[in-house]
């Protein structure tokens, strides 16, 4: 990465399809194992322990995708597409009835996973930060508005590497609906404009590796591609 004079560190933005304005990233938020068959593939039990949060920098946003490198420290990259709530309008304790208002669009984004990082630090009950947590770990779509796209409760949610379906499933198979969780968030955290919710993975989740090429998409929604370098 070249140099960056520090009155030039850049503010992230992600397109908003069909508006002049771009999304300036504040937060970004994650749920994990908001799916119930990937709760058991990563060896959990869905019903006993239920979905909790965590985060990642706003700088680990990669808008619209692209050539993603392979991060250090790693022999176990992984893929994680979810569907990402921006949130538009801030607030605390926010009812599950007016989460919609919060939300002003959505998109396609990968939680990309330094697996064994994150396995490590669960084993000895570390922070999962290195894990989830480094640059470029978060590639995401443009995102649409709920404008002309409402807030999507269901629809196919897929994943592929080289053209190879990895990751298949439904918004609707969600434990946590994109409303039940934001309101939730809201009770931990005061949202502010900016914030990004990526709402969890269905099963499939596997490891990447140099070359690879990622597409993913849900219904409505723009496709991501990113090459793993
Ligand atoms: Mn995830």
């Amino acid at each position: 990465m070249m140099a960056i004079d520090l009155f030039d560190v850049p503010q992230t933005r992600i397109p908003l399809i069909g508006s002049q304005h771009t999304f300036p990233v504040h937060r970004v938020y994650c749920v994990g194992r908001n799916y119930a068959a990937h709760a058991r593939e990563m060896g959990n039990d869905p019903d006993r322990e239920p979905p909790f949060f965590f985060m990642k920098p706003a700088d680990a946003i990669v808008p619209g995708g692209g050539p993603i490198k392979y991060p250090p420290r790693t022999q176990n990259l992984h893929h994680e597409i979810e569907l990402v709530a921006a949130i538009g309008k801030g607030g605390a304790n926010i009812a599950e009835d007016d989460v919609d208002g919060h939300v002003i669009a959505y998109g396609v984004g990968i939680d990309l996973t330094r697996r064994d990082l994150q396995a490590e630090a669960k084993s000895h009950g570390k922070p999962w930060d290195p894990g989830k947590s480094f640059e470029q770990a978060a590639p995401i779509s443009a995102l649409h508005s709920v404008n002309e796209l409402g807030h999507p409760t269901q629809g196919r949610i897929w994943l592929a590497v080289n053209d190879e379906l990895r990751q298949e499933g439904d918004l609707a198979d969600m434990i946590w609906s994109v409303r039940e969780a934001i309101a939730e968030l809201s009770t931990l955290y005061t949202l502010a404009p900016g914030d990004l919710l990526f709402t969890g993975t269905p099963a499939g989740v596997g490891p990447l590796v140099s070359g690879d090429r990622v597409t993913g998409g849900i219904d409505g929604l723009d496709e991501i591609e990113i090459t793993i370098v």
